[in-house]
C-alpha cells in the first residue's frame, strides 16, 4: 500500500494559511526557490533575522541539483534548525512548476506541501482539466495546488529566457472561471513579469515597462479575498552583472522589476511572489569574485561563504519589500 507522507510531520507550513495570513494583514510572503545549500542557509538565516513567513520552492528541473528525497529532509533540518534557535516562522515546502500530474503526485507523496501545475501552455479547458486533476488528488492529503493562467511565453523552460518572448497577460474573466472550476487554492497570473534575465519585452530600450495593476484589481473584485502569485519579480540589480563581467563574464546588461513597483503590491490580492533569479546570479557573481581575487584558491569554503552573506541582504531585502518582516 502507498503511504504518503504527511507535510505537517516535517514541520512545514499550509500554504493556504501562510497566504490567508497574507491577505487579511497585507504583506506577501516570499517565496525562495533554492538549488544549493548556500541559498537554503542563506533563506534561513533571513526568516531568523527578520522574523517573516517564507516558501521553499525547487522545480521539477532542478531535481538534477537535490533528488527530491534530498530536497524534503533538507528543508526539514532547515526548519529544526529555527525552531532549535527559538525561531518559530511557517514555513512551507512548495513545487515549483509542475508540469504533470505525475510530477505534482510524487512531490505530494514525498511530503510537499504545497504544488504549483503550470497548464498555462494548454487551451483554458485542458488547464482547467489537468489543474483540477491534482486538486482532487493534492486535496485528499489537505497539500495546496497553485494554477496559471495567462503565461511568461517563451522563458518556463529557461532560466535565462529569450530574446523573442511574448508576454501574454492574464485576461480576468478566464481567471474567474479557471478559479471556480478547479478549486485551486491561489492562481499565478501574468501582468507584465517575465522569468529570466530580463523582465521586459523592450528590454533593448532597458526599462521595465511596470505592472498591469489594473489586472489584479479586477480579478480582486470578481473573486473577492483570492489570493494571486506573481513569478518573474526578480530586481536584478546591474551591480551584479558589472561584477560578473569584471571578473571575465560575459552577461548582457538586464532589466528587473523595481522594488517601488513590488511595495505597491503588499495590500493587493497578491499573496506570493517567487524569486529566482535574484539568488543565481548574485552567487556566480561572487565565486567569479572570489576566485579571481584567489587564484591560489582551492578550498570552496571562502566563496560558499561569501555567497551565503551576500545571499541573506538580499532575502533581507525581500522581506521588508514585502512588508513580510515582522509576521513570522
Ligand atoms: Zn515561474
Amino acid at each position: 500500500m502507498k503511504t504518503v507522507n504527511y507535510y505537517r510531520n516535517y514541520g512545514f507550513s499550509d500554504l493556504k494559511e501562510l497566504l490567508n495570513n497574507a491577505y487579511s494583514k497585507n504583506y506577501i510572503v516570499p517565496s525562495f526557490n533554492f538549488i544549493t545549500m548556500e541559498q537554503l542557509n542563506a533563506i534561513g538565516d533571513a526568516i531568523m533575522e527578520k522574523r517573516s513567513p517564507a516558501i521553499l520552492m525547487v522545480a521539477p528541473k532542478h531535481y538534477e541539483q537535490f533528488e527530491i528525497q534530498m530536497i524534503v529532509r533538507m528543508a526539514q533540518a532547515m526548519i529544526e534548525r529555527l525552531r532549535v534557535a527559538g525561531c518559530s516562522c511557517p514555513v512551507g515546502l512548495h513545487l515549483d512548476h509542475g508540469n504533470t500530474f505525475e510530477e505534482c503526485r510524487k512531490a505530494v507523496d514525498y511530503g510537499f506541501s504545497s504544488v504549483m501545475i503550470d497548464g498555462s501552455g494548454l487551451s483554458l479547458e485542458e488547464n482547467i482539466a489537468l489543474t483540477r486533476s491534482v486538486v482532487e488528488y493534492a486535496h485528499q492529503f489537505d497539500v495546496a495546488v497553485e494554477g496559471e493562467v495567462g503565461a511568461l511565453s517563451g522563458a518556463e523552460d529557461s532560466d535565462e529566457g529569450t530574446k523573442e518572448e511574448t508576454l501574454l497577460y492574464t485576461d480576468p474573466g478566464e481567471a474567474e472561471k479557471f478559479i471556480r472550476e478547479t478549486s485551486v487554492d491561489c492562481l499565478a497570473v501574468s501582468v507584465g513579469t517575465m522569468h529570466g534575465l530580463n523582465k521586459t519585452t523592450q528590454h533593448n530600450g532597458k526599462t521595465f515597462q511596470g505592472l498591469r495593476y489594473d489586472i489584479l484589481d479586477t480579478i480582486k473584485s470578481r473573486v473577492p479575498e483570492f489570493p494571486l502569485v506573481l513569478h518573474g519579480c526578480s530586481s536584478l540589480p546591474e551591480k551584479y552583472v558589472k561584477m560578473i563581467n569584471k571578473y571575465y563574464g560575459k552577461v548582457e546588461s538586464m532589466v528587473g522589476v523595481p522594488d517601488e513597483c513590488l511595495e505597491k503590491l503588499a495590500d493587493s490580492a497578491v499573496c506570493k511572489i517567487n524569486i529566482a533569479s535574484d539568488g543565481w546570479i548574485p552567487s556566480t557573481a561572487i565565486t567569479r569574485k572570489v576566485l579571481a581575487e584567489h587564484p591560489e584558491l582551492i578550498d570552496s569554503r571562502l566563496y560558499r561563504k561569501e555567497i551565503r552573506e551576500e545571499l541573506k541582504k538580499i532575502y533581507m531585502h525581500k522581506m521588508d519589500i514585502f512588508a513580510s518582516a515582522g509576521k513570522g
